[in-house]
């Protein structure tokens, strides 16, 4: 047999360090709040084992109560922090729920005298808390694959070693018990434990900049006043060419610079905004749609024809007009220029450039209009601004 105390003393301290490399890290970051509720979770883990630790030396029925209601509540912590990085929601209520429904059984075995049943009950509850705790992350495993799944296997070991001790407790020293039980299943558990804590840390530690990271990706894809993609972001996604049966349209707001001249460049913001607005409304579910310049806005189309694509260009233009009308009392509008890839996969800068000839003819024109590129470009063909040129 194993000393009983001295497991309990390491893991203390492992779960106390670990709780303060969390905090240390979510004071760091302040984005990941799931950090800060593990953290606490591993608090109340370590005092639970502090207090154990002296209830294995002189047993009493409040240091067996305080050691497991400390531990409910820890691992109620480790639950609502896991629901948190699923949902991103505050784990308050979960963990208010979890730690009053466990410690509450905790308490009735307790009150009834049956300390034995007490350690089986609490045992138990460890292990459908951590179970749960298992799950979350199980669920929340498409983000990031071999971390989420480490994490939720550590929670579902350790949680399946509880069982064998709930039972145990029950088997081989009855309902009444004169201090805390001592078998295999402990040391198995406990030992488990001393494992899981660092590779828990490490793995919930590695979750944080994986997020933290993707965030940063995120905002270099993205352009901070409309949040559509940014010039870069529609290049990287198109990188390998644009697909087959895809239509560029490029869009550019008329006369721009004299809003910005006669109503101030924070109007102009307004305007560029406003604009994004209307390109999102009734956006394809498969299109992508980038602010590449100042005023100048591309949206690609997949597989549609150009007759519709042309017709969503033609509703773009009408909304941006009622909208900049309406929300901001000024007569605005916006020119297009359409271009198709073709059937097979093309360069981005070639459709694009062909989209930007067929702009061009629509400012030449008179504006407020959408005007198609009439022929395929291809590095044979002159297109048909070429011929317009
Ligand atoms: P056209 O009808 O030919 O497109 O004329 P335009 O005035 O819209 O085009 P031009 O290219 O001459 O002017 C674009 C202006 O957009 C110039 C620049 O100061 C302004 N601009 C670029 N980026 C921003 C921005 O982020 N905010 C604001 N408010 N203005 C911007
Ligand atoms: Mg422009
Ligand atoms: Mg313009």
């Amino acid at each position: 047999m194993l000393d009983f105390a001295s497991l309990l003393i390491a893991i203390g301290f492992s779960t106390a360090f670990l709780a303060a490399i969390l905090l240390a890290a979510w004071k760091t970051t302040r984005r990941d709040g799931f950090l800060f509720s593990c953290a606490v979770g591993a608090l109340l883990i370590a005092a639970s084992v502090g207090v154990s630790t002296i209830d294995s030396l002189s047993p009493s029925t409040w240091a067996q109560g305080l050691g497991l209601g400390l531990l409910l509540a820890g691992e109620a912590h480790l639950y609502g922090s896991a629901a948190q990085f699923r949902r991103g929601t505050s784990p308050s209520r979960r963990i208010a729920v979890a730690t009053f429904a466990s410690v509450a059984l905790l308490l009735l075995a307790l009150a009834a005298g049956y300390n034995g049943l007490a350690y089986a009950v609490g045992f138990l509850a460890s292990a459908v808390l951590l179970f749960l705790a298992a799950n979350e992350f199980w669920q929340a495993r498409a983000e990031a694959p071999m971390t989420t799944l480490g994490i939720a296997s550590l929670y579902f070991l350790v949680g399946l070693s509880f069982l064998p001790r709930s039972v145990l407790v029950l088997l081989r020293d009855g309902l009444v018990v004169a201090g805390p039980p001592q078998n295999w299943a402990q040391d198995l558990s406990l030992m488990l434990v001393i494992g899981a804590i660092p590779a828990l840390g490490a793995m919930i530690m590695a979750l944080s900049q994986i997020r933290t990271t993707e965030a940063h990706r995120r905002e270099a894809l993205t352009d901070p006043l409309t949040g559509l993609w940014n010039r870069r972001a529609l290049f990287d996604a198109y990188q390998a060419g644009f697909p087959p049966s895809c239509i560029a349209l490029l869009f550019d707001i008329d006369e721009f610079k004299a809003i910005n001249d006669t109503h101030g460049h924070a109007m102009g913001d307004r305007v560029i905004a406003l604009f994004a607005e209307a390109m999102k409304q009734d956006l394809p579910a498969d299109a992508s749609a980038a602010r590449i310049g100042g005023e100048e806005f591309a949206l690609v189309l997949r597989d549609m024809p150009m007759d519709r694509a042309r017709q969503h260009a033609e509703d773009v233009r009408a909304r941006f007009i009622a909208r900049v009308r309406e929300m901001a009392g000024l007569e605005c509008t916006v020119s297009a220029g359409l271009a198709a890839s073709g059937t097979d996969k093309v360069d981005i800068d070639r459709v694009l450039a062909e989209a930007d000839r067929a702009l061009y003819e629509a400012k030449r024109s008179g504006r407020n209009r959408v005007i198609v590129a009439r022929r395929q470009a291809t590095p044979q063909e002159p297109s048909a601004a070429d011929a317009i040129a």
